[in-house]
């Protein structure tokens, strides 16, 4: 039947040449590429009636066929000279990835009578080999398969012993290829190797047309598919898809898988393809999925890059990155190192920081901008009785400085350590009052230093005190002993000036007793009332005058407790004056005073001051006694200094002081005199710097000698 055909068919295309009817003149060529595995006669043969078939249904269009040997499918596609192509799955997978096609029908295929769309493998030997029961005995022994590039015949059977571990070129004695279906099954059959692998389909039909005997076959790892009635020992795959080109039209690709999907069984086409029909493409992903496992086209190129490729093609890269690893590693090796010992050293200076805090004897803490403490010292924790970790955290205000030594709140606003942060300047505090743990008070110095941070920022500030108890008991010790000291010299002063005061007093009194005489006499003689009383008079006068210098007397030797008062200077000096009125007598010295008649009253110990200008004119007048008569002059000046001060001079014309006395002036016992305690001086100079105030001496001219003494005035608020 199929001679008649092709005759039939050369007639009629002879007959339409000769008529000069060409149907491709009058219609569209469109040429479908099919895979000639078997030879291009044999592929016309089978192929012709479908293109005829599509030819026929498709209005306008004449579909022809184009024989491909294997090597001439991937140009062919690539330069677009066919439509349709029409290969195995195996190459359908290639182009599909390499150009684009794709599939619109997959083809059903005739298996011993019935329709597959997919097919398989099938691994088998002879029945007499008893040592080849499953897959994992294949190793070791021959294999013969159809073609390396058979997916059915070889490549199926590869990827199931893959599976179980076998590698093909190494576990097994000879891997042959036959290049035909039977010629695999006839070595098995004869001994020639001991496992064959071909497609599904070929035992069955060589069964059915009697070439072999089944009984003569062991099937190895024989599946069992409802659907699959056949002889199989892999998984499936879908059978030959009817393929696009990219550039073929969907319109046309569409009519044609519709004309493909509505042929019948029957139909010539099928008949001659030796086929069922056709049906919707089926999914070839298991068949990219084998390829990919065993690493074949279009997937071989992936493995095939071996890791000797990556070095040579990359090797200036890996070099250059590898160095860079290198000196990246020995980098960080050695900023880790760095880093640590950084951390060390950290650690170290921050131990050596604490010791070193903590060996202070005076109270340090630090102080953030909340007023919270930051850290604490060990004396710190002595003295408050708080430990750090109760008061770090806390408001050191609240802790320390809450109460004032009257009782009074003292507002943390107008806190010394708040303002140094505020204000960002240090503070000094020579007088304030902490609080210990106990409840009780303390007197302390502190001062009070801003912390920044390193870009300048005032974070804080820290504090360090010192406890005053002792230091304050010193001081009111001390005060006390030059207070004896004073009093003492007061007494020697007065025994050295004992004989002037009772010349002094002498001279009252033997005028009161002359006036008393007087007064009898007149009031026997019987005088006037008026001219007794004037006498009278007289006598209180001299009384009160002698009275006066009792009263000083008395208040110059007593032992007083310190006490300030108002002091007009100017007064003070004319008393002094008066103590040493019969010493000035004696020694012909001349006493001029030029005293500020607007000077501001001080706030002072009136006995002290009394003391240190009775020293001062005593000096002047033992030098002036030891110069000629002409020359003793005594001047006392008072003056408003500045704006703050007054200043007392005292200048003598007197013997002057040589350089060599200058020098041990102020020290204590150093007197140039026989009778001398040289105290004076260094009590007057402990005396004023007391009161604030400052005494110095300087030699105006040769023999001129000017002692001052500065005192603090008073602006009357105070
Ligand atoms: P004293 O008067 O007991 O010696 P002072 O301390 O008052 O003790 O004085 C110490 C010494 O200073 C005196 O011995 C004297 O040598 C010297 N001196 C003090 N005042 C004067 C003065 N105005 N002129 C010369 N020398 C003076």
């Amino acid at each position: 039947m199929s001679d008649f055909y092709i005759h039939v068919r050369f007639l009629v295309s002879v007959l339409f040449i000769v008529l000069g009817i060409n149907g491709a003149a009058l219609a569209e060529q469109v040429k479908i590429g099919v895979l000639s595995h078997r030879g291009d006669a044999s592929t016309m043969r089978h192929w012709t009636p479908t293109a005829e078939y599509l030819t026929r249904e498709i209005e306008g269009m004449d579909f022809s066929i184009v024989p491909l040997d294997f090597d001439e499918i991937d140009p062919e596609v690539e330069a677009g000279s066919v439509d349709f192509l029409l290969v195995n799955s195996g190459i359908y997978v290639v182009m599909e990835v390499k150009h684009r096609i794709s599939r619109i029908a997959t083809i059903n295929n005739l298996v011993s009578e019935q329709s597959q769309n997919v097919f398989g493998g099938v691994i088998f030997t002879s029945v007499n080999n008893t040592h080849i029961n499953s897959l994992e005995d294949v190793v070791g022994h021959s294999l013969m398969a159809v073609d390396q590039t058979s997916l059915g015949g070889y490549q199926m059977g590869w990827r199931e012993m893959k599976k179980v571990g076998i590698d093909l070129q190494q576990d097994l004695a000879s891997v042959s290829f036959g290049g035909i279906h039977d010629e695999v099954v006839n070595a098995v059959i004869s001994g020639k190797v001991d496992v064959g692998t071909v497609r599904t389909g070929i035992l069955d039909s060589m069964a059915d047309e009697g070439l072999i005997d089944l009984t003569q076959i062991k099937i190895i790892n024989q599946q069992h598919n409802e659907n699959f009635q056949i002889i199989l020992s892999t998984s499936l795959y879908p059978e030959w898809p009817f393929s696009k080109l990219q550039h073929t039209s969907e319109e046309l690709a569409q009519r044609v898988a519709i004309a493909l999907l509505q042929m019948s069984q029957l139909d010539p086409a099928a008949q001659w393809g030796d086929y069922a029909g056709w049906t919707v493409p089926l999914e070839y992903q298991p068949v990219h999925d084998l390829l990919k496992e065993l690493s074949l086209a279009p997937y071989d190129q992936i493995k095939r890059f071996t890791l000797k490729d990556v070095f040579s093609r990359y090797y200036f890269s890996i070099l250059i990155i590898g160095l860079l690893i290198v000196v990246l590693s020995a980098m960080t090796l050695f900023i880790y190192r760095l880093h640590r010992k950084l951390e060390e050293s950290k650690h170290l200076l921050e131990q050596h920081h604490v010791q070193i805090l903590d060996s202070v004897a005076d109270g340090i803490y630090g102080v953030d901008l909340l007023g919270n403490s930051t850290f604490v010292n060990k004396a710190m924790e002595e003295i408050t009785g708080w430990t750090g970790e109760e008061i770090i955290g806390l408001n050191q205000h609240e802790i320390l400085h809450h109460t004032r030594e009257d009782g009074s709140p003292n507002p943390p606003l107008e806190c010394p350590v708040y303002k140094t942060f505020h204000e960002n300047k240090a503070r000094f505090v020579e007088d304030d009052l902490f609080w210990r743990k106990d409840g009780t008070s303390f007197p302390v110095e502190y001062s009070s230093n801003p912390v920044q941070d390193e870009n300048g920022k005032t974070v804080g500030s820290v504090v360090v005190f010192r406890d005053i108890s002792n230091k304050r008991k010193s001081e009111e010790a001390a005060r006390q002993y030059q207070s004896e000291l004073a009093h003492v010299a007061r007494l020697s002063t007065m025994g050295e000036m004992a004989s002037g005061l009772a010349h002094e007093l002498n001279q009252p009194l033997t005028a009161i007793a002359t006036n008393a005489d007087a007064s009898v006499r007149l009031l026997e003689q019987g005088s006037s009332i008026s001219r007794v009383v004037e006498i009278l008079e007289k006598i209180g006068i001299q009384a009160r005058h002698a009275g006066e210098i009792i009263k000083h007397l008395r208040k110059f030797v007593r032992k007083e407790e310190p006490e300030l008062s108002r002091i007009n200077i100017n007064k003070l000096i004319d008393e002094v004056l008066l103590l040493v009125k019969a010493e000035l007598a004696r020694t012909g010295v001349k006493v001029t005073t030029e005293l500020e008649t607007e000077l501001p009253e001080v706030i002072a110990q009136h006995i002290h001051i009394d003391q240190v200008l009775l020293n001062l004119i005593r000096n002047a007048i033992d030098s002036l006694s030891l110069v000629d008569k002409q020359q003793r002059k005594l001047t006392i000046t008072t003056a408003v200094l500045d704006k703050e001060h007054l200043i007392i001079r005292v200048m003598d014309s007197g013997l002057g002081i040589s350089e060599e006395v200058s020098r041990t002036l102020f020290t204590p016992f150093k007197t140039t005199k026989e009778h001398g305690m040289g105290l004076g001086l260094s009590l007057s100079q402990g005396i004023i710097s007391a009161h604030k105030g400052e005494l110095a001496v300087e030699t105006t001219a040769p023999g001129n000698t000017v002692f001052s003494f500065t005192l603090p005035y008073s602006r009357g608020e105070d």
